[in-house]
């Protein structure tokens, strides 16, 4: 029977999720996964231990990251999938892109205390496990848990992006690093949730192609951050530019995600499967 209960996209403590590896993979087999990714931001710590679940509990696993980039002043997440987690020049990059984080975390902290929001530094830090990876994820906690704002969405609404107090421009990989670091270390790299980004249609266009001459092979097309009419969307996209599609629940935390693991819609059957293309790394 061909996989179809792949769930390629998720999130961690090692990066901005609110669960361990170990959980996650639980959740994800409860949930019927057969197939299982975990995809921190920029950051592979924790792939030894996800495989190590994920085998365990009777799962196949591939090996996973989302990388930011920076793509027409907008940033991207590109996933990678089915990499060597050993491989020096994928490690490297990884850790140069991690490494302005601190710098920036502090700039949003800075833009926070100017309009009477002071410690959101320290307040950050205490719910990053990984103090590589502090994410405006992690600022939008602790101004929940504050009882600044409601949610993580009015956090990032009000606080985080373009135009508001903690929004601290940056730039991260570029497209054409992040798909070579992935495709030289034997994986595959997939543009992650592209209805997410906010690119005119010849800036969506600019960025397929040129994804694609960089060697990319894959688009999410099932995904928690898409609507039912961005899947029949996407599915069109990789058809035309001759693109694998990908699953994944982006999955981050139980209080905070509205998707749980393996519980989207399966892949229309006219689709090439991502893993497909990456059939002899699955683990
Ligand atoms: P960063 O890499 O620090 O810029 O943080 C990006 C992360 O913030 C994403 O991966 C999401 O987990 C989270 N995020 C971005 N936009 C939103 C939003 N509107 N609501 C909730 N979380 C968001
Ligand atoms: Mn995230
Ligand atoms: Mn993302
Ligand atoms: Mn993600």
């Amino acid at each position: 029977m061909p996989i179809q209960n792949a769930d390629l996209h998720c999130h961690s403590i090692v990066s901005d999720g609110t669960l361990t590896p170990e959980e996650l993979a639980a959740r994800a087999a409860a949930n019927g996964v057969e197939l299982w990714a975990l995809t921190d931001h920029d950051e592979i710590g924790g792939q030894e231990r996800a495989a190590a679940a994920a085998h365990a509990l009777g799962m196949k696993y591939l090996t996973g990251v989302e990388i930011s980039v920076t793509f027409a002043d907008e940033t991207v997440h590109v996933i990678g999938l089915g990499f060597d987690d050993r491989d020096a020049q994928l490690r490297a990059g990884l850790a140069a892109t991690r490494g302005g984080r601190g710098e920036r975390a502090r700039d949003i902290a800075a833009g926070l205390a100017a309009v009477g929001i002071p410690g959101a530094y320290e307040g950050a830090v205490q719910y990053a496990r990984n103090q590589e990876l502090i994410s405006r994820t992690h600022f939008a906690r602790f101004l929940v848990e504050t009882g600044v704002c409601r949610d993580t969405g009015e956090v990032f609404r009000r606080f985080l992006v373009e135009g508001k107090p903690g929004f601290v421009p940056h730039r991260w990989a570029t497209l054409k690093d992040a798909v070579r670091w992935i495709t030289e270390a034997g994986g595959v790299a997939v543009i992650a949730h592209p209805a997410r980004y906010r690119l005119s249609a010849n800036e969506e266009y600019a960025l397929f192609t040129d994804f694609k001459a960089h060697g990319g092979r894959g688009v999410e097309v099932v995904t928690g951050s898409h609507t039912p009419s961005e899947y029949v969307t996407y599915a069109e996209t990789a058809r035309e530019f001759g693109l694998a599609a990908s699953r994944g629940s982006d999955f981050h935390s139980p209080g905070e995600s509205h998707t749980d693991l393996g519980q989207l819609p399966f892949l229309h059957g006219a689709l090439t499967p991502v893993w497909d293309l990456v059939a002899d790394r699955v683990r």
